[in-house]
């Protein structure tokens, strides 16, 4: 597979949208579309407030979080929190490690089982397949919890990245860049579509078109204020788009 360069200003999709001054159609251009999983695709039902709190409990064993790790989103905390307990009690680092992520991917699991693919996603994502145009997830989640929740997600979407297939997670590009590269597809012919300004912030990133969804937590001016190219009630409305 060819690697990816980012792209850097505004994608190619950007350009013809601002072009033709309208909303109405997604061109031909597009090849490919990348999609959140958790308020995106699902609803989302993961306490994310009661993970962060449940990782900084765990850290407490260890040693005293500072302030600032309360801060952090989930993933990057518990890398935060090896990297601080290496320092103030070395040596405990890995085990804090591994034990911060089976504790998320616990709760993640539990959640997924009472979560549920929303209304018209199967049918867009074959909608998109037969307008040959190519799907891959990309997730913070794990993939136990991903697969929980849609079982058959292998034959919906061409490929899905959830964490443990990449190095860095987004809002770091490599994460949609790992999707694009196996998509064969270059960024400025994607569209990422999410609930979450960082979904937003990793698509503008790579230089794809980004299209902010209203079924997470996010309201509409967040998404905007984070740059999305266009927000639309939910995924599935993106086949009336096309
Ligand atoms: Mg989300």
């Amino acid at each position: 597979m060819r690697p990816l360069t980012p792209i850097n200003g505004t994608s190619a999709l950007t350009k013809l949208f601002s072009a033709r001054k309208t909303q109405k159609i997604i061109p031909d251009l597009l090849k490919a579309v990348l999609f959140d999983f958790d308020g995106t695709l699902v609803k989302l039902n993961i306490d994310f407030i009661q993970m962060r709190g449940a990782v900084l409990g765990l850290m407490g064993d260890y040693c005293t979080p500072p302030d600032e790790m309360g801060d952090l989103y989930v993933l990057e905390m518990i890398e935060a929190g090896k990297n601080f307990i290496s320092r103030n009690n070395p040596g405990r680092e890995n085990e804090f490690f591994s034990r911060a992520h089976k504790l998320i991917s616990n709760m993640e699991t539990e959640g997924s089982t009472e979560g549920e693919l929303f209304a018209g996603t199967k049918d867009m994502l074959y909608e998109l397949r037969s307008q040959q145009i190519k799907t891959g997830i990309v997730t913070r989640n794990c993939m136990a919890a991903v697969k929980q929740m849609f079982p058959d997600i292998d034959s919906c979407c061409d490929v899905v990245i959830t964490r443990e297939f990449t190095t860095r997670v987004k809002p770091h590009p490599d994460h949609l860049l790992t999707a694009l590269v196996a998509l064969d597809t270059d960024a400025g012919f994607a569209a990422m579509v999410g609930d979450h300004p960082l979904d937003i912030a990793a698509g503008k990133a790579v230089g794809a078109y980004t299209i902010g969804v209203l079924t997470g937590h996010s309201e509409a001016s967040a998404l905007r204020d984070a740059g999305a190219d266009l927000i639309i009630e939910k995924a599935a409305d993106i086949i009336r788009f096309l």
